[in-house]
């Protein structure tokens, strides 16, 4: 048996070893044909119903509604930034963003070289510590843009701001934790790297009547409607990456789909941060507790040697990855769906010790 450690990396992240262990059969003996899955043409009836498969599960396992489609995109959640304003942000109309951290900077900043973007909202003023509420949305915006997670900060955005304007959300650090009303947001973006699989592709989940708005003056490979109608083939898929993404989302339904997805992450977060609150003199979370992120959890310890030091221990004892974003620093343990509650017990339980045996 593979020696397997708990890992709370942000992403590329922990994913389910029964998915992992698919992938010896699909390199060395693809359905038995003599050769792997990356050397098979992607034409062939075999590559085509694992690709319609991995896209039918998305949609199964994520209650996508038929008013929606699912495109399966190379470029990570990164090219989404760009593809979003020069799709839908057109001449002579404007935008509105929200910004809570590090990757809605990303999007605006790429939206603001396309077109007239705008900022409502902006949490910055407090390090991006709590999710903005109750700004106006102006009715004639051409979308609204949110970031429902914020994987560098540790926070999330638990309610969609209430307005008709048609919502996009990258979900790159939530997706797959809990159900979406489909009828307000019209287009979902996640990098696959969390809760979906390895780096290089984005799942983005598109409503038809609003992807029949899409600029059809920029170059065909950054259209919408051109990956839609080629069925996310228009040049050779990202196969391993759609591969393992189907693998993931079988494993997801095994275990009890979205509904479970969503009391696992409410209870494995539920258990860390109240480790944390246990112990206010020692472990703080700097996130407003009402915005705290069930993915991402953020915490300090009393200096920056101790943390240093709980990070390498925490790695001896085979809890990888609980560093925080350079931009940030502090500790982060990055709770996804792979994430076993036994990781989250052997984690509070070290937490514990290190306090014991680290006075401040
Ligand atoms: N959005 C969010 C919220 C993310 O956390 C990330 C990656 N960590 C991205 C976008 C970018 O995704 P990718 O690395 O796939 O380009």
């Amino acid at each position: 048996m593979t020696k397997r450690v708990y890992n709370f990396y942000p992403g590329p992240c922990m994913l389910p070893f029964e998915a992992l262990q698919s992938v010896h059969e699909a390199c060395m003996n693809f359905e038995g044909k003599g050769m792997s899955l990356w050397e098979t043409s992607h034409r062939t009836p075999g590559y085509e119903k694992l690709h319609n498969e991995a896209a039918r599960l998305m949609m199964e396992v994520f209650e996508i509604p038929d008013t929606h489609e699912v495109l399966m995109l190379q470029g990570g959640g990164t090219l989404q930034f760009a593809m979003i304003p020069m799709n839908f942000l057109h001449a002579g109309t404007f935008a509105e963003y929200v910004c809570t951290g590090h990757w809605s900077e990303k999007a605006i900043a790429d939206a603001k070289l396309v077109g007239d973007a705008r900022v409502i909202a902006d949490s910055r003023d407090r390090n991006y510590s709590y999710v903005p509420k109750g700004y106006p949305v102006s009715p004639d915006a051409a979308y609204l843009y949110v970031t429902t997670n914020n994987t560098i900060y540790g926070s999330e955005l638990h309610e969609y701001p209430k307005t008709d304007v048609p919502i996009i959300a990258d979900m790159s650090s939530d997706i797959l934790t809990r159900r979406v009303d489909w009828s307000r947001v019209v287009l979902a973006f996640a990098g696959l790297t969390k809760n979906l699989g390895p780096g290089g592709m984005a799942v983005v989940i598109v409503s038809k009547d609003f992807m029949a708005r899409n600029n059809r003056k920029i170059p065909a490979y950054l259209r919408y409607d051109i990956h839609s109608e080629h069925n996310s083939m228009y040049n050779t898929p990202p196969m391993f990456c759609i591969y393992l993404m189907k693998e993931v989302l079988e494993w997801t339904k095994r275990n009890g789909g979205l509904a479970a997805m969503d009391e696992n992450c409410e209870n494995r977060a539920k258990k860390l941060y109240a480790a944390m609150d246990a112990e206010p003199g020692y472990y703080h979370c700097p996130v407003a507790k009402e915005d705290r992120s069930r993915t991402n959890v953020v915490f300090h310890l009393p200096t920056a040697e101790l943390e240093k030091k709980f990070v390498a221990e925490a790695e001896k004892a085979d809890m990888i990855g609980l560093g925080g974003h350079f931009l940030v620093g502090h500790c982060r343990a990055s709770l996804y769906n792979a994430m076993p509650m036994e990781g989250v017990d052997r984690l509070v339980e070290f937490m514990a010790d290190f306090r014991e045996n680290n006075p401040a």
